[in-house]
């Protein structure tokens, strides 16, 4: 029985995750899960999965935890230092499967006791990426990939010379807005943005795909989890989102890989690592299938795009201004403040601010500096919305 606990088990990776250990409850042993105000589906989670701790992020939310798993001998807890200490319980693997920032404290907390962490948080290599990989190394820790495109370049790089890679490339489906006029994209709303035309997934991610600047965060990732350089790190648009990455090598030869729209596809190979396990993912019907098409990225449509090679090229803590300003610019369009189009300016302002004021491309990226550069981006990019809201 592997011991396993899972950061974020009532998003939509977490449930994912829940779905696959639930098909094989003699092979996993439950340890925590944590998750936010949804404390009724946690509680059903921990009480089905036979967890030992369930955390609920908000001390607001702690009596209705504690009630939901009263008498079920599930032990309960609130609060972010409560999720970072779930981390110092021993598992053989963690999940991190939190959205945002926030995922970043537990899964490096995890990493110290040179464990396993499945890395659904793209945010932690983006804002983290140097310390991150630092600190597995360290304490003798493994990262797995969670991300689609990078567990796809991950398994096409089993038993390849790392070496001999040319370059990486990330496709992306183009989101909601991949057809639309450009023209009319500023006045897109927070429900058009809301809608992918493959995934089915968070609403934060959503909207970050349609933006692209969840595959700007993908790319950054790249270059922080495998180690290749910005040139050697492309995109293309491929609507129909079954190839999620392909690796060039030297001698020309491109490896694909190919898979439904299921992240239990990924998740899964994390979670069965190294081996390979049955998993209950649709088979392909290529035939039915019949074409994959390919366009070429437009930085225009996409300007997440041009500012993800900025942020790879300085390198250091830009990747944690970066994260942090598009986090605060997308509640600020959540909430209504900024049109769609604005989010990528406030971003792009505020590490021009940022670059002017500390230059953002040091070597150390430490945790507290990581921390600090977020608290900074964050309300640069609030006093900039209250400027874009008060025109
Ligand atoms: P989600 O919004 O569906 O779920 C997020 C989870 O994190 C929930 O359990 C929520 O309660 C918890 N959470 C939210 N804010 C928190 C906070 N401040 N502190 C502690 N817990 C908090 O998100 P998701 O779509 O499952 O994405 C999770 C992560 O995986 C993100 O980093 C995302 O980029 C990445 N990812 C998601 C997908 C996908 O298909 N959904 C694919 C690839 C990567
Ligand atoms: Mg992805």
């Amino acid at each position: 029985m592997r011991k396993v606990t899972i950061f974020g088990s009532t998003g939509s990776i977490g449930e994912n995750t829940v779905d696959l250990i639930a098909r094989a409850p003699a092979d996993y042993d439950v340890v925590a899960l944590t998750g936010g105000r949804n404390v009724a589906r946690l509680a059903q989670q921990a009480i089905s999965l036979k967890a030992d701790l369930a955390v609920t992020a908000y001390d607001d939310c702690y009596e209705d935890l504690k009630a939901a798993l009263s008498g079920t001998g599930v032990e309960v807890a609130s609060g972010t230092a409560a999720i970072a200490e779930a981390a110092d319980r021993r598992a053989d693997l963690f999940m991190s499967a939190i959205v945002g920032a926030a995922g970043l404290v537990p899964g490096v907390r995890a990493l110290k006791h040179g464990t396993t962490l499945a890395l659904a948080n793209k945010e932690s290599l983006v804002t983290a990426g140097p310390h991150l990989m630092g600190e597995a190394a360290r304490n003798g820790a493994t990262i797995l990939p969670v991300d689609s495109e990078h567990s796809a370049v991950f398994q096409a790089l089993v038993g390849e010379d790392i070496s001999a890679v040319e370059r990486v490339i990330i496709t992306a489906s183009g989101g909601a807005f991949r057809d639309w006029p450009l023209e009319d994209l500023a006045s897109a709303t927070i429900e058009q943005a809301s809608s992918h035309p493959n995934w089915d997934m968070g609403q934060r991610i959503t909207i970050d795909s349609a933006s692209m600047f969840n595959k700007a965060m993908e790319l950054i990732e790249t270059k922080e989890f495998f180690g290749f350089s910005p040139s050697q790190i492309e995109t293309i648009v491929h609507p129909e989102s079954l190839i999620h990455a392909l690796v060039g090598f030297n001698d020309g030869a491109l490896m694909a890989h190919i898979g439904p729209h299921d992240m239990r596809h990924a998740i899964g190979y994390a979670l069965n690592w190294p081996n390979r396990s049955h998993l209950p993912v649709e088979r392909l019907d290529l035939a039915k299938i019949s074409s994959l098409n390919f366009i070429a990225a437009d930085e225009a449509r996409y300007p997440a795009l041009r500012i993800a090679k900025d942020v790879m090229d300085t390198g250091g803590l830009s990747g944690a201004a970066f994260n942090a300003a598009k986090e605060a610019a997308l509640d600020a369009f959540i909430a209504g403040e900024v049109g769609f189009l604005d989010m990528a300016s406030l971003v792009e302002d505020v590490l021009s601010r940022l670059h002017g004021e500390f230059g953002l491309g040091c070597d150390t990226v430490t945790l507290d500096k990581v921390l600090e550069t977020d608290h900074v981006a964050r309300q640069y990019t609030r006093e900039l919305v209250q400027q874009t809201a008060a025109r």
